[in-house]
């Protein structure tokens, strides 16, 4: 019985062979049941081979400067996660600690048949996999649940900009943009080795969501984001709201910070919680064989935005390991920030004046405050957002220090790859292209108040972002 993995979604990340034991799936990014090819494939590897899946999750106490905000969403979505898979007879262990550590030990103990992790293109993903590869004596595969086009195959080097990997991605999508098969009830049932619980633990299947969290070496000052109910029931729900009410209008109103034009939807796609291309599948079949042209240049617009800019992303920081920083930056950038590194600038912010809102312009501490308490920042106002940071602080490297701390700290999608993507081309011209030279920025495109005034009404965002703050 094959759930049919395409093969171009799976690599092989050591010399082991899948033998008898249990199929382990180390679940990282893709923090969900369904629609998720990594856990379809471990299921594959299992029945063909009658044997037991279990599926595992490394909590790390701390990861690159997550808070309470973002662990809470994860944990939320992990509870969840376990009680799917229960009902489906695959056990679920959280493991807490190093991930090279802890995953190694546990498959010490397991005896896996094989392991398979799920793609990430992030340092430390990839560190962590590396390391545990080297120590596991089973097969060890990785499958790329989270691009629709495997990130390998769309490309195998860094592209320069959109225009470049936009006809690569577009060839292989009528390939790739497919219905996903259900996970099957799996007939193994898991039986962990040392048969007993833990300390501490009713059974081994037992978790303590409340114990783990306290657990956590995390900043706690940053609340919940009450606006997002997370999970993956809260993902898909959130998936069919866009799709049914906000997706006619995507096109006319995503660009506009005043109103709620946006999908949302991004918190749920860094953690995995929702599938990149089962969203991508049900926009592309919105409205049926009924061709409206409105509804067609939004579904359009959309799946620029989460298969081509998205998918740019995880290819920019799996080929370039400097991702997070102005090495990144293209030569033409970096040589014209320098030219102006010492230009004079009218105004110059510490970190906690930006983290304060404290500047002198309105529209930039609106955005911030809309971060700040909502976990989410509009897609404009991000881009105004970031190149003024640039603008009113000593020199780029310390503007994307800033940029990415902010950034990470507040937004529920924070230290993804469209992050680092997008701050990289806000502040150092990547996957963008010259302009015309500039004081501060060099050749770098900027962005003015008087230019958002011109698009969008600045008084009705202001008056959006108050009330927000209100409720
Ligand atoms: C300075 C700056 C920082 C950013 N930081 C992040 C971040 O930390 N995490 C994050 O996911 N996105 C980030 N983005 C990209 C983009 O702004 C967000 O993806 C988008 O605002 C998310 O909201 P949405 O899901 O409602 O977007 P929608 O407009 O509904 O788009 C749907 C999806 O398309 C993808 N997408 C949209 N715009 C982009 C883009 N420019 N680049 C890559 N993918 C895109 C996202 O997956 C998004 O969820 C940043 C952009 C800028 C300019």
């Amino acid at each position: 019985m094959s759930n049919g993995t395409d093969q171009n979604r799976v690599k092989k990340l050591n010399q082991g062979e899948v033998s008898a034991g249990p199929v382990i799936y180390w679940m990282s990014r893709d923090q969900r049941v369904r629609d998720n090819w990594a856990l379809l494939y471990a299921q594959e590897l299992a029945l063909e081979k009658g044997q037991p899946l279990a599926v595992i999750f490394c909590l790390v106490p701390e990861f690159l400067g997550a808070t309470l905000r973002q662990y809470r969403f994860m944990l939320k979505g992990l509870a969840e996660v376990k009680k799917d898979l229960r009902e489906l007879g695959i056990s679920f262990f959280l493991l807490t600690g190093d991930p090279v550590q802890e995953v190694s030990r546990f498959c010490r103990e397991a005896r896996p048949g094989a392991l398979v992790g799920d793609f990430s293109p992030l340092r430390i993903n990839v560190g962590w996999k590396e390391a545990v590869a080297e120590k596991l004596p089973a097969a060890f595969f990785e499958a790329d649940t989270h691009n629709i086009v495997p990130c390998r195959l769309a490309s195998n080097k860094q592209e320069y900009a959109a225009y470049t990997f936009r006809p690569k991605i577009n060839k292989l999508i009528p390939i790739y943009l497919t219905d996903i098969p259900a996970l099957q009830y799996h007939p193994h049932p898991y039986l962990r080795p040392d048969k007993g619980p833990q300390p501490g633990q009713k059974d081994y299947h037992f978790t303590d969501w409340q114990a783990v969290e306290e657990t956590l070496n995390i900043d706690r000052s940053v609340p919940e984001a009450a606006g997002f109910k997370p999970g993956e029931a809260a993902g898909r729900a959130a998936m069919e709201h866009f799709i049914a009410f906000k997706l006619p209008v995507y096109d006319r109103d995503r660009n506009d910070p005043s109103r709620d034009g946006q999908s949302n939807l991004s918190p749920y796609l860094h953690f995995g919680q929702l599938s990149p291309q089962r969203l991508a599948y049900a926009v592309s079949r919105a409205g049926g064989e009924e061709k409206d042209a409105g509804l067609e240049a939004s579904k359009e617009a959309f799946l620029e935005e989460l298969v081509v800019r998205r998918e740019l992303s995880d290819n920019f920081c799996f080929y370039n390991r400097d991702y997070d920083s102005t090495a990144a930056f293209p030569r033409w950038a970096r040589e014209s920030l320098e030219t102006h590194r010492n230009d004079p600038r009218e105004y110059i912010y510490s970190l906690p004046d930006f983290e304060a809102a404290r500047t002198h312009d309105q529209l930039w501490n609106a955005a911030q405050k809309e971060m700040v308490f909502t976990g989410k920042m509009h897609g404009y106002m991000r881009m105004y957002w970031a190149k003024k940071i640039l603008e009113w602080t000593r020199s780029p490297g310390q503007a994307l220090e800033y940029a990415f701390y902010l950034n990470d700290k507040y937004s529920l999608d924070g230290r993804d790859p469209n992050g680092y993507s997008a701050i990289a081309w806000s502040i150092g011209g990547v996957h963008d292209r010259a302009w015309k030279e500039r004081p501060i920025f060099g050749k770098v495109r900027y962005m003015s108040y008087k230019g958002s005034k011109s698009k969008f009404n600045i008084e009705n965002y202001l008056a959006k972002v108050q009330a927000l703050l209100e409720t």
